[in-house]
């Protein structure tokens, strides 16, 4: 086949920079992709360009690397044409996005009043703080001195006692709720613990996970489906979030990266295995995906068809557990990982980055203090599984649907380095709960520890240590199958 590339009409070259003028963004070209970015005009003949290459001395595996990764970012005609029409219809504002929820969502709020401590409470919208200046709050809070809402980074925020909203009633209920209804609360506060964002397949409505209470909320709540008439108009205008997506050095389009979640939340879907397994297969879903794509064939319509291939593989077949070195060599890096986050935790709480979640911020220390002494006591020890309970994977298996659908699946770009954060909120939950609970834990002990760690992670000071451990993602994933099976955090982890 005569293949004669070309770059989209919407990239240019500008020096050594790929622009996308339709996302607006510019890409570094070094080496092979410098040279290669220039000529590629759709007259040249694909041999001809990479032996001209070659010929002025470039390596041929840099040639073909440097177009794959062009074929990667969809900059070239023929690859991702579909995704790449939708995101400029989408971008042009010619296609409206559906709202987007993940099948069987639930939300219920079981008024533990845990939402309204240890946040910074905003940033208040000038509806709500317009809101908040036509209620009389002075006759209905005569023991709340104003001022009730503090400028605070540049942002407005509800004001605090301690680490309470101002409004928070002894009896950990809103008291806006209470006395004003639901309608006088800020909008932040009514589409807690809700996110939104836009992307090419919808508007995205999701759980964060980390509400207290998140184990019960997230099973028995309810349906999402059934609130989103009232969750609708508190959505601001999403924004398009297409970043890129980083695997092993792999620049992604971010549109061949939602085939991926996808593909994952299905198979979470499908019960094949515990939420750990399932993770550690979504693990083995991206390596296939990422080692297929670095050696796609230079044709149109890769890199999708290899893509389509890869996840067309049997559901199965990503189920297989690491074997026992392989888990116990995980395990230690794990162990090492953890202590890193620790130390990140207490250099951000000491230098009062924490701000506002300080308090919940030395919570997760302690924890993850406790899990990575467990895990360096009992973690070189592959052992029989120890399935969880029903309703306890049931509750992991949802904050692992959760995490891979919303907008924080990514940290710093990179994927493997998301997936190695749901697993160690995964594990986090199930050591808080056996570390509260001992070894007979029911799916409400997850919730302290999974509020920690989604709290923990989501505020961003752990992506830095992240993003360094990026490159061990898949012998940490293997760790993490290990660490969340074994029956280690028992009495004797406990303070
Ligand atoms: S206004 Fe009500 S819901 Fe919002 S943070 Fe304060 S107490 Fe919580």
């Amino acid at each position: 086949m005569t293949y004669r590339p070309t770059l989209r009409a919407h990239v240019h070259v500008e020096g050594d920079q790929l622009v996308d003028g339709l996302l607006q963004r510019r890409y570094p070209l070094e080496g092979a992709a410098a040279a290669l970015a220039p000529v590629l005009d759709g007259i040249a003949e694909w041999s001809t360009i990479r032996s001209t290459l070659v010929a002025s001395g470039h390596i041929d595996e840099d040639v073909d690397a440097a177009l794959r990764r062009l074929l990667l970012l969809h900059a070239v005609e023929g690859a991702g044409d579909q995704l790449v029409a939708k995101l400029g219809r989408v971008v042009r504002r010619e296609e409206a996005v559906p709202t987007s929820i993940l099948d069987g969502a639930r939300f219920g709020c079981q008024g533990s009043g845990a939402c309204c401590q240890g946040y910074a409470f905003g940033p208040l919208t000038d509806d709500d703080v317009a809101g908040l200046d036509a209620l009389d709050l002075a006759t209905a809070f005569p023991h709340v001195e104003p001022p009730y809402v503090e400028a605070n980074d540049g942002g407005r925020y509800l004001r605090r006692t301690g680490v309470r909203c101002v409004f928070l009633g002894d009896d950990q209920r809103c008291g806006l709720h209470a006395r004003f209804g639901a309608d006088a609360k800020p909008s932040f506060c009514r589409l807690y613990p809700l996110d939104s964002f836009g992307t090419i397949e919808g508007i995205r409505v999701v759980d964060r996970g980390s509400c207290a209470t998140f184990a019960i909320s997230s099973r028995v709540g309810l349906p999402l489906v059934d609130d989103l008439d009232r969750v609708r108009p508190l959505l601001n205008p999403p924004l398009l979030h297409h970043p890129l997506a980083l695997v092993d050095g792999w620049a992604w389009d971010y549109g061949l990266f939602l085939r991926f979640t996808t593909a994952a939340t299905t198979l979470i879907r499908r019960n094949l295995g515990t939420a750990s397994e399932t993770l550690h297969a979504i693990g083995r879903c991206l390596d296939a995906l990422t080692v297929a794509t670095a050696r796609c064939p230079l044709e149109p319509g890769q890199p999708d068809a290899i893509v389509s291939a890869v996840l067309a593989i049997a559901d199965a077949s990503w189920y297989r557990a690491p074997r026992d070195e392989a888990a116990a060599r995980g395990a230690r890096t794990l162990g090492t990982l953890l202590r890193a986050f620790g130390r990140a935790l207490t250099a951000a709480i000491d230098e009062g980055r924490a701000g506002a979640s300080s308090a919940r911020l030395g919570e997760l220390a302690v924890l993850i203090d406790h899990t990575a002494g467990a895990l360096a006591t009992h973690g070189g020890r592959a052992t029989a599984a120890a399935v969880p309970a029903a309703e306890i994977d049931q509750a992991l298996r949802i904050s692992l649907r959760q995490q891979l659908f919303g907008r924080h699946v990514l940290v710093g770009g990179h994927a493997g380095a998301g997936l190695v954060r749901i697993g160690v909120i995964q594990l986090l939950a199930l050591a808080g709960a056996r570390i509260d609970a001992g070894d007979r834990i029911d799916a409400v002990d997850l919730n302290r520890g999974h509020m920690l760690a989604t709290r923990g992670f989501y505020s961003g000071i752990l992506d830095d240590v992240l993003v360094a451990h990026e490159p061990s993602w898949r012998e940490l994933l293997d760790g993490l199958s290990l660490a969340t099976r074994l029956p280690y955090l028992d009495a004797e982890s406990r303070d």
